[in-house]
């Protein structure tokens, strides 16, 4: 397990970045810089911490509990530490399979669609913040742009279906 990887943080029980109580883990580095990131801080790829994928796995396990519903894994941009990321999605469905895998991401599905990371992640929010897309009533998401897509249902039929809220 050699691989290390750029922290920005881990959260716990986070409400914002995916339905129910989410570990959302901030990979550190993005390339994009868009006007009005809310996550200024997380773009500098040196930035954030350097830890082992051992003690992120030990961070992570750390915060799930019984309530928690999924992890997300936001930043930065993920994608631009694709070995750790494939690592920590595959780790956290064989301790944790009943916990669902967001991921946000700058890049749009078409354009990284034929990534193997995709396999084990259940929703994708892709494209990068616009500003002038801003909606504040969008839910996990900033701007209109961005869509919330059901990757496993996506891949069977071809076609972006965008995830939808559970109706209780
Ligand atoms: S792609 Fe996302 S994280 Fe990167 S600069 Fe744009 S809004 Fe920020």
């Amino acid at each position: 397990m050699s691989i290390k990887l750029r922290l920005g943080g881990i959260t716990a029980n986070s409400v914002v970045d995916g339905p129910g109580l989410r570990t959302v883990v901030f990979l550190q580095g993005c390339p994009r810089h868009c006007p009005g990131c809310h996550n200024e801080e997380l773009l500098r790829p040196e930035g954030g911490r350097e830890v082992t994928l051992e003690e992120a796995t030990e961070e992570i396990k750390a915060t799930i509990s019984p309530l928690t519903q999924g992890v997300t894994f936001s930043g930065g941009d993920p994608l631009m530490q694709l070995q750790a990321l494939k690592y920590l999605i595959q780790w956290v469905k064989q301790e944790f399979p009943r916990l669902d895998i967001w991921v946000y991401t700058g890049y749009c599905y078409e354009d990284i669609k034929d990534l193997s990371v995709l396999e084990r992640v259940n929703v994708l929010v892709d494209g990068p913040f616009v500003k002038e897309l801003k909606n504040l009533d969008l839910i996990f998401r900033g701007s209109a742009n961005q869509r919330l897509i059901d990757v496993a249902k996506t891949r069977q039929i071809g076609q972006v279906v965008e995830w939808q809220p559970q109706v209780w």
